[in-house]
Parts: C-alpha cells; structure tokens; sequence
C-alpha cells in the first residue's frame, strides 16, 4: 500500500487489501497489486488411492497494475497439484456451488440419520 512514494509507471492506487511494496525497480511481470495470502489446510481424498489426506490450500488475490480486475488464486503449495485464478465471478459462482453441494450432502445425511 505504498500511495505515498509511488513508482512512476504505476498510474493508479493500490487496492485497499493490497501489501505489495511497489518499487521503481519492479520488472513489468511484477507490477502486481497483491493481497496477503490465507493458508487453509482441508481434509482431500485421492480420487485414485481413495485415501483421505490433510492437503494445504493458499489463496490469494491480486490485480495488475494498471488494470481493474482482480483475480483470486488457489494451489496446493507442498505439491504443486493444483493451481486455478479465477475471476472474482467465477470464485462466486464456485463458492455458491460448493456452498449448495454442501448443504444438499449435510441434508441428505440428515435425513438417512432420521430413518
Ligand atoms: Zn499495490
């Protein structure tokens, strides 16, 4: 969130969950407005070995410089397995489905309890 010694070839202010320390130095590639990353760790099930593991899951977010549109990211940093940046709809409609997933298993779950 540097707005006060601003590099020249960056135009517009940071995001407000932006961390990055901009730098008249930075290589184009790395004029990126980056938040802090959040590391979950998630109970995941190799669809091969059908073997239930702890997998850690890092998110962040980030936006060019320049640009309008951030994007948030996902990958499995200890193995390098999965990696998706996705535009802020796309996480939306993926957090609304996962989000539907979920309550249909717990409800059905429910209801084979009750039986
Ligand atoms: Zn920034």
């Amino acid at each position: 969130m540097t707005t006060t010694s601003r590099p020249t070839w960056q135009h517009d202010d940071c995001p407000t969950w932006c961390i990055s320390e901009h730098a008249e130095h930075d290589t184009v590639a790395d004029r990126v407005h980056d938040s802090s990353g959040s590391y979950l760790t998630v109970v995941a099930e190799d669809p091969v070995q059908h073997t239930e593991d702890e997998v850690l899951v890092f998110l962040a977010t980030f936006r060019k410089v320049g640009s309008t549109e951030d994007w948030i990211h996902l990958s499995t940093p200890d193995d390098g397995q999965m990696s998706l940046t996705l535009s802020l709809e796309s996480a939306a409609r993926l957090s609304r489905v996962l989000t539907e997933r979920v309550a249909i298993a717990r409800s059905s779950m429910t209801a084979a309890g009750a039986r």
